[in-house]
């Protein structure tokens, strides 16, 4: 008989399989600006989980009768590297990666002003370098991160985070292990200056009183992500007027 490891998301004293509290989010970095040819870029870390984000435009596309002469049109594409997961990816682009393309893209639109682009087109390209849980949440921060870094005007950045659940225990910020064997996934993206919503995904079932708290836990932890994103664009404004009082001097 074939005995089957137990795999412990959380301890009695809950401790989850990575030595996280319920509530605690992986450790965030985000660097904006970290391309030279694209017009805005973004590197965000959420612990393993590493996604760089590339925009381009707003900029001409053809054939240029394709395009709605009242606004910019936004693409976005989400791709896994092959060397992103323990086993290669295949290079060819998955269903999964044209859905999550799909869903990251209308997390997006609402936070931005495409009606100021007519007849352009504005593509945003996310690569997840490394895959531990929470890609779609981070291709997200790491998108909106490098739009507000190509000077696309927005209502504000859109930040995102998955809460989950172990049993009655509300989780934040889900590793690859806790999306797979958890009870329940739940993606959310927000836009956190308007309080808009704009993903709200489930994996798995949530009773709704632990829906109702997922969705406070979700807030909290959402806040805690947007100030380390206005931390990483501060970060960059200061470069650029560094460089360019550097080069004044
Ligand atoms: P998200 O990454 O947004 O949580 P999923 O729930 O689809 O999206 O995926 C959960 C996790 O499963 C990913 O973060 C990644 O760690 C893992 N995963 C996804 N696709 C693959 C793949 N092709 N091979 C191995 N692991 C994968």
């Amino acid at each position: 008989m074939e005995l089957k490891e137990e795999i412990i998301l959380l301890t009695p004293e809950g401790k989850r399989s990575d030595g996280r509290r319920w509530d605690e989010l992986r450790p965030i970095r985000m660097r904006v600006g970290v391309l030279k040819r694209a017009d805005g870029s973004a590197l965000v870390e959420m612990g393993n989980t590493k996604v760089l984000a590339a925009v381009y435009g707003p900029r001409e596309s053809h054939p240029r009768h394709l395009l709605p002469p009242d606004r910019a049109i936004l693409r976005v594409a989400y791709r896994m590297a092959t060397f992103s997961v323990e086993e290669r990816k295949k290079p060819q682009p998955s269903r999964r990666e044209i859905e999550l393309s799909k869903v990251i893209k209308e997390a997006l639109e609402p936070a931005l002003y495409l009606e100021e682009f007519p007849r352009t087109a504005i593509d945003v390209y996310t690569l997840v370098l490394q895959a531990d849980g929470g890609t779609r949440t981070a291709s997200i921060n790491a998108a909106s991160l490098a739009l507000a870094d190509a000077g696309i005007p927005m209502k504000g950045l859109v930040t995102a985070v998955a809460v989950g659940r172990i049993g009655d225990q509300i989780i934040v910020d889900l590793n690859d292990l806790e999306d797979k064997y958890g009870d329940a996934d739940m993606p959310i993206a927000m836009v956190p200056v308007t309080g808009e919503i704009t993903l709200l995904q489930m994996d798995g079932t949530m009773p709704p009183d632990l829906f109702e708290e997922a969705l406070k836990v979700a807030k909290r932890a959402l806040e805690i992500i947007y100030n380390e994103q206005k931390k990483a664009l501060r970060e960059r404004y200061l470069r650029i007027k560094d460089e360019v009082l550097g080069e004044e001097k």
